[in-house]
């Protein structure tokens, strides 16, 4: 059984005592246990950072970068392993889990061109006898707070910016599926990032707020649900930090009468169902323009059934199962309030046959609710995972 623990100052570090299950969704089983930090455990990676930081705000840009390309290149070499990690906890089939690493490091080769990208402006003469100008400057120890949902690019949305533009970056990843982070600590340190520079504190709400609350955090990205997000920006600004906090959605796809319908039926399940509904841009909503709702409710029904469900390791797996037990069962739930609130549920998930007969997963097929009442609860609330509501509109 796996031990997953925090990063600081450059090594693995053993947690002082709480932790979470971790599981694999797809058996549902715990394969781990997740150190959960306590505000003493934030304030020692929080101290390295702030050791780090002078150091590395004062290496050239031309060092910053090549630690970048080096750690590209490792990322690069490590996709698959990187992938396998976040299916094994995450639940996401394999294809999906090497498109999120894409993605991220798309990220970290932006940064490589920090030397271009911290360039700052000159105005002369602005007024009599006197110029401007401007430059960029590292804050110095920034935060970065991450939802399960994509535990390596979300991750890589932050902190390859935050690092090459020289601050010191502390993770504070979901405690569902953590083990990705570490392996990109560890590819960091490969790279030859000094020690400190980057750290990860796994943990929960204990972590978030001495983060939230430390004095020497000067900055904050987050990404995960709206409450949070807006619980984490209101406490960061009001300890004086920079927070940035990006929250849920509920996405619409608007259907017009002219619509090429396969075409739809096709982006529909593709974008309902892909990571199991499990994505902040998933499609949630379609909306069917009078009078296309039947023709397209009967394509995506037909394609919803070809779909292979299974293990996010089986290479014939085209949806996973979702996060955890809790999770899926509050999804499920909809397609019984979906129909107490008047909606005709044509496709019914529970009923989904799993490859490999497999039942102890955390499994939920993809669902489709037709006639979804406009302003009910499963119209307006993210469900966050495979449950596509068709609202017919004239
Ligand atoms: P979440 O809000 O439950 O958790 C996000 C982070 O906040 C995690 O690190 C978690 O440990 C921490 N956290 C949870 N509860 C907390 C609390 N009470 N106090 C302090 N910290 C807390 O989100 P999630 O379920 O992990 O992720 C899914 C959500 O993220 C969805 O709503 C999805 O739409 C959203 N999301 C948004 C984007 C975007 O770009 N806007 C991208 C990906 C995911």
């Amino acid at each position: 059984m796996k031990s997953v623990k925090h990063w600081i100052n450059g090594a693995l570090t053993d947690g002082g005592g709480r932790t979470a299950e971790v599981f694999n969704p797809a058996t549902g089983e715990v394969s781990g246990h997740v150190a959960l930090a306590s505000a003493a455990e934030v304030d020692a990676a929080v101290a390295a950072a702030v050791a780090a930081f002078p150091a590395w705000r004062d290496a050239s840009l031309v060092r910053r970068a090549q630690v970048l390309f080096r750690f590209r290149e490792l990322m690069d070499a490590h996709r698959d392993e990187l992938a396998a990690l976040i299916s094994a906890e995450h639940g996401k089939v394999h294809s999906d889990a090497l498109g999120e690493v894409a993605r991220g490091l798309e990220v970290v080769e932006f940064a490589c061109g920090i030397p271009h990208l911290l360039k700052g402006g000159f105005s002369e003469g602005v007024s009599t006898r006197v110029d401007s100008y401007s430059m960029r400057q590292p804050l110095g120890v920034v935060a970065g707070i991450t939802p399960f949902n994509f535990p390596a690019m979300v991750p890589m949305w932050m902190f390859p910016v935050a690092i090459a533009c020289g601050n010191a970056f502390v993770l504070k990843p979901s405690e569902r599926d953590p083990s990705a982070s570490l392996l990109m600590a560890r590819l960091w340190r490969e790279a030859g990032l000094p020690d400190g520079v980057f750290s990860v504190v796994q943990g929960d709400k204990v972590a978030v707020d001495r983060l939230l609350e430390h004095p020497d955090v000067a900055a904050v990205s987050f990404v995960g649900s709206t409450p949070i997000a807006r619980y984490v920006y209101e406490t960061g600004s009001r300890h004086g930090k920079r927070v940035q906090a990006l929250g849920g959605a509920k996405n619409h796809m608007l259907v017009l009468p002219d619509a090429d319908l396969d075409l739809v039926a096709d982006a529909a399940v593709s974008a309902g169902f892909g990571s199991a509904g499990e994505r902040c841009m998933a499609i949630s909503v379609v909306l069917a323009v009078d009078p296309v709702g039947d023709e397209l409710v009967g394509k995506i029904v037909e394609r919803v059934g070809r779909l292979v469900v299974g293990p996010g390791d089986d290479p014939r797996s085209e949806m996973g199962p979702l996060v955890t037990r809790a999770h899926r069962d509050k999804v499920a739930s909809y397609l019984d309030l979906g129909v107490a609130e008047g909606a005709k549920l044509v496709v019914d998930g529970r009923e989904v046959e799993v490859l490999g007969g497999r039942v102890e997963g955390f499994w939920l097929g993809p669902s489709v609710l037709d006639q979804v009442p406009v302003g009910s609860r499963t119209h307006t609330e993210e469900i966050f995972g495979p449950v596509l509501s068709v609202v017919r509109v004239s």
